[in-house]
């Protein structure tokens, strides 16, 4: 389990789904928020070498919870 304000970078595998701060390098764009889905790995950027991702809040993808039924 991931804790708010873990760090991770491309090739890591989500370890939580939830929103993450994005930081690009400064050159390429502004940080912005993004939702990763749990058992992914976190992606390369298109435009810059290092993004980091920053766990913000965790949120459990539906598809994975107990009260909802599957499709
Ligand atoms: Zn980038």
């Amino acid at each position: 389990m991931a804790e708010i304000g873990d760090v991770f970078k491309p090739g890591d595998k989500v370890p939580n789904s939830g929103i993450y701060k994005v930081l690009h390098d400064k050159n390429h764009v502004q940080e912005h928020e993004v939702t990763c889905v749990f058992g992914k790995p976190f992606p390369p950027c298109r435009g810059c070498s290092h993004p980091r991702f920053k766990l913000l809040r965790v949120a459990q993808h539906i598809d994975n919870n107990e009260h909802f039924r599957g499709q």
